[in-house]
């Protein structure tokens, strides 16, 4: 009795890399309200301060600047005392670090391509000798511009190894071949999750992304960008119906691969027309160029996700925006 009392007032610890990003963050919060002790790494090429800064005082949260591709960095031995000094009632190593924006990956592509090989080689080897349940954020980019609809883990995909989007696909490609061997030569506990388009609070506005970009556009009256017809489709999830799947999922001892998104499917189109209407906007819709490499459409199958984890989401689009438009209206200062 003694003994059980006392390991159930153990607290959980996590390394979570990219913990000043946008995923990264939500989930550090979630993760500390939870009372779980964690330490957090990000090298703030697009995390930002203020993203944490809410929760930086918290006693349970160690913030480090570190380069998780540069196994010199001092973040890997901070994270490994971190992981080895104090007891924990388990660990966990979360691999959130890399640029996700096309517009921002194809600005840093070697970057990209390092954070998601040898950082994420340098995070395993963490996990692995720390035994710690390692989650690593892979995407639905892995399926390119996919000729099975809605996706399910079992396609394979259709990437161009060298086309406008590889630096991201291909790195997130080859993280998930090395978390499988990992899971297979050296028994790491290992999960990976295919996140599917998501938004919310803290995507920054300056990200390039569809939501941040037609948001912005359209709290200010600016013409609001399409980017072709607007006819390619996206399915978009709200952050905290992501990150909740995602800790279950850390929780769990699945080891392989599951898609987390909501399979609630939009055109580009549909969703300016709705954003400029959340908003009482007056913009305009302007078609631009699309940009080479953009996928057609993109639905989540969240079969093996509700299976496995009894994970579906549960704010739907409108529902979603709701929580978000004010925290643009505020960055913006509108
Ligand atoms: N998009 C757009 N206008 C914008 C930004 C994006 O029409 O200002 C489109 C983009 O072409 C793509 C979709 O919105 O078809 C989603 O783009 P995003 O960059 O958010 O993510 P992706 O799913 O392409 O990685």
């Amino acid at each position: 009795m003694a003994d059980e009392l006392s390991s159930s007032s153990l607290q959980k610890g996590y390394v979570i890399a990219g913990a000043a990003g946008f995923i990264g963050s939500h989930l550090v919060e979630t993760l500390l309200g939870e009372g779980s002790v964690v330490l957090g790494i990000d090298n703030y090429l697009t995390g930002r301060q203020e993203n944490i800064s809410h929760f930086v005082s918290n006693a349970n949260f160690i913030s480090i600047r570190g380069d998780i591709s540069c196994l010199e960095d001092g973040c890997f031995q901070s994270a490994r005392q971190f992981l080895e000094s104090r007891e924990f009632e388990s660990t966990y190593v979360f691999n959130f670090a890399s640029a996700a924006s096309p517009v921002i990956y194809q600005e840093f592509q070697i970057e990209t391509l390092m954070t998601g090989s040898l950082g994420t080689k340098n995070l395993l080897d963490l996990a692995t000798e720390t035994s710690s349940r390692f989650i690593q954020a892979s995407t639905s980019e892995i399926y390119g511009n996919p000729k099975v609809h809605p996706q399910v883990e079992e396609y394979h995909g259709d990437v161009d190894p060298i086309g406008p989007r590889s630096m991201y696909d291909e790195a997130k490609r080859f993280g998930e071949a090395l978390v499988t061997s990992y899971v297979n030569t050296r028994n790491t506990n290992a999960g990976i999750v295919r996140i599917f388009n998501t938004y919310g609070p803290r995507m920054r506005e300056d990200d390039g992304r569809v939501i941040p970009n037609f948001a912005s556009q359209a709290l200010s009256n600016s013409d609001v960008t399409i980017y072709g017809d607007g006819k390619q489709t996206r399915s978009m999830c709200f952050v905290a119906d992501l990150v909740r799947g995602i800790i279950e999922l850390g929780n769990s001892t699945f080891r392989g691969v599951l898609n987390l998104g909501n399979p609630e499917e939009i055109t580009m189109l549909e969703l300016a027309e709705k954003i400029i209407k959340v908003t009482g906007s007056r913009s305009k819709i302007v078609h631009l160029p699309m940009s080479p490499g953009d996928p057609e459409r993109r639905r989540p199958d969240i079969s093996r996700a509700m299976k496995v984890l009894s994970w579906q989401p549960e704010i739907t689009l409108s529902q979603g925006l709701d929580l978000t438009i004010p925290w643009y209206r505020e960055q913006l200062g509108i």
